[in-house]
Formats: structure tokens, sequence, C-alpha cells
């Protein structure tokens, strides 16, 4: 039998990072999900997170009654600050998610090795990381298991999509027996309104007339929803009927064309990235704070502070610079009720002024050297923060 794209997108993924194994789901937190499961993930279990991060990715922890508990980030990478990880270890604590913020690596030595002494599972979450190295090493390839998202925001896009990945043969036996038992397909709509989300979507990324695709987007838009990426259900801890679905062929097919160009798409954010680095401390601004001995960043965004980060995102709009604005609270979007989340305000400090100060400049592959430069002489403008 012919082999699906599914499983080659899978087998070509799995071979660019040089894991044995990888599985492709409809969402990244989905991918979380399917791992949580995995490693057996219980009621009362605790995960450790970084206060710092989107409520998708804290709701796959709830929706199997396991409790989030917040650890504070540090304030030059926005990672979890490894030295108050073992103040929040308890005996129910089963799992710290590492997640790479904006790119740069997390201190994974520090964090595999508490783990490894407490007996812990380490997830690493590179959404918003694909080629970072720590130590020469690639992330995702550190613990046991680590998971992607191919949403439209990330370095690497297939629409929506997620992928978890293992060097575990007993992990990645859970995960085939899991998938048989569990998952379910994309409906119909649901393949056909993302192909032609992505096909509009490239084409006002890489101009290109396809009009069909927009004449047939505008049609499903008139009957049905636009397949966004979250759903209001998803802001509360519950889980959504059908939540547990895999990849369709369409981002399978998109992930496949994109792998081809994932290391042109790498060189460039580097690039880019060091120009801002570069642009920024002429001006007197800070560039980038990370231990260069020791991590090769490969950014989705590039983090600055300002004092007047609503200020900053209004006239960005205005001129047309593509300034972002995540994290707007600990639990990114501000539309979380934190308290159903478990986060009080004041648990995290460092987190929680990032969020007040924090936006963020491009560097997909259409930032050109033209625009850095744009975009650094429009924030430099506003009043820096400085840690
Ligand atoms: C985007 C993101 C997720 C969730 O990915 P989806 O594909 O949107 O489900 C999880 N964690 C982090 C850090 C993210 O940025």
């Amino acid at each position: 039998m012919a082999i699906s794209k599914v499983e080659l997108y899978e087998r070509e993924f799995a071979r660019w990072l040089g894991v044995k194994r990888a599985f492709a789901f409809w969402k990244g937190r989905v991918a979380l999900y399917a791992i949580l499961q995995a490693l057996e993930i219980a009621p009362s279990d605790e995960v450790i997170v970084p206060g710092y991060t989107c409520v998708m990715d804290v709701n796959p922890i709830k929706y199997l009654g396991a409790k989030p508990v917040y650890v504070d980030i540090e304030p030059q990478t926005y990672n979890i600050n490894t030295e108050l990880i073992e103040g929040k270890i308890t005996p129910k604590t089963k799992v710290i998610i590492a997640q790479h913020t904006y790119g740069y690596p997390c201190q994974l030595d520090i964090i595999l090795d508490i783990a490894a002494r407490y007996k812990i599972n380490v997830i690493e979450d590179c959404c918003l990381s694909v080629g970072s190295k720590y130590k020469g090493q690639t992330v995702g390839t550190f613990g046991e298991t680590a998971y992607y998202s191919f949403q439209w925001n990330k370095p690497f896009t297939c629409g929506l999509g997620g992928m978890v990945v293992t060097n575990d043969d007993i992990f990645a036996e859970k995960m085939i027996s899991l998938r048989r038992k569990l998952l379910s397909k994309p409906s119909i709509k649901e393949v056909l309104m993302l192909a032609a989300e992505l096909a509009v979507y490239r084409t006002i990324v890489y101009p290109r007339t396809t009009a069909w695709a927009q004449s047939l987007f505008r049609e499903l838009t008139k009957k049905g929803v636009v397949i966004g990426s979250a759903a209001n259900d998803e802001f509360v801890p519950k889980i959504p009927d059908g939540f547990f679905k895999g990849m369709g062929p369409i981002q399978a097919m998109s992930g496949l064309n994109q792998i081809k160009k994932i290391e042109r798409n790498i060189s460039h954010r580097e690039i880019i990235a060091n120009l801002y680095d570069e642009l920024l401390s002429e001006r007197d601004w800070k560039p980038r704070q990370f231990d260069k001995s020791i991590m090769r960043p490969i950014m989705v965004r590039y983090p600055v502070r300002v004092s007047n980060k609503n200020k900053a995102l209004e006239d960005a709009a205005k001129a047309g610079v593509e300034l972002g604005s995540w994290f707007e609270c600990p639990l990114h979007p501000i539309e979380t009720p934190l308290e159903m989340y478990d986060y009080e305000l004041g648990m995290c400090p460092e987190a929680e002024k990032a969020s007040r100060e924090v936006v963020n400049l491009p560097l997909h592959p259409r930032v050109s050297r033209r625009t850095a430069e744009r975009n650094v002489e429009f924030i430099c403008r506003f009043d820096k923060s400085e840690k």
C-alpha cells in the first residue's frame, strides 16, 4: 500500500530533525495532549510550566484534570528560571514543560538534571523554536519527547498543525496505540476550509494569483465559520468535542513543501535577528541578551521591551509596521480567565512585567533588510524599558 502524505511528512520531519519517530496532529495543542496521555498524566498530577505561555498550552493539562504549576521566567530569555524550579516540585510533580520562548533555548542541562534527580519527565515545547541549538544540539532532541506547532504565526507553518517527536521506542509504541484507539480525522469541511485558508495565506505571503482559492474561500466562509486558531470553547478548561484530531493530507503536503525550504528559513531568521541586534545597539538600545557560547537561537520573532506598549502597538498598526504583542499576559491571550487556570496575579512577577513591556519584531521570510531598518527606526521612537 502506498504511504500517505501524512506518514511521508512525519518521516521527512523526523529525518530533518534527526529523531527516530514523528507523529503529526491537527494542531500543536493536540500534540501536547497526546504526549500527556502517553505519559499517563492523571487527575491531581502536577505539571510545571513557565508563567509566560499561551493558554492553549495549559488546556491539555487541565483537560486531564492535572494541575499547572507556574514558574517565573528569567528576564533576558523569557524562559523558565531554572533556579526556581526545585522550589515548586512536590511528590505530585510528573512533568516539566521546557518551552523555548521566542526561539531561545531553555537551560536544558539544568532542567534535565533536575528532572533526573526527581524522576520527572521533560517535554520540550518547540512551538516557537525550530532549529535552535543548545550546546551544539538542536532543540527537540533532548528530552524523552518534544512537540511543535505549525500554526500561521509559527516559524514554520502548514496553516495549522502539530507534531510529536521522540527517540524513545517505548514512548513511540504508546503514541501509536493511543492514536489507533482515540484519534479522529478532521472532517471534509475542515480539510477544505483549511486548504482554502492556506491558499489565501500563501497568496498574501508570496503574491501569486490564485483567484480560485480566494473565491473558494469566500464561498466557504459564507457557509461556515473560518477555522481559526482558537475557538471560544477553548477559553474554558474543558475538552471540546472532536479535539483529538489527526493531521489532514493538505497540511501534510504544505509541510512537505515547507521542509524543503527549512534551512533557508532558518538562516534568514538568523541573519535578520543579527541585523536587529546590530541596528538596535547602534541606537543605544539593548540587543538580545543570551550566552552565545552555549546557545544559538533561531527566533520566531524578535522581542524588544518598551515602556509604552499600547501606544507602540497602536502606532504600528497605523504605520503598517508588523509589531507583535505576544505575550499579552502570563497566559496569553488577555481573554483568559486566569483563576480557572490556577494562576493568581503576582505569581510570576517577571512574566507579568514582560507581558506589559514586550513587543516583537518580525523575522519571517518576507522581512528584508530594508523592512528591518524601518522597524528599528519605528521602535526607537518609543521609550525603551531596560532590565
Ligand atoms: C502556538 C503555541 C502552542 C499551541 O500550538 P497550536 O498549534 O496553536 O495548538 C503551544 N505552545 C506555544 C509556546 C505556542 O506558541
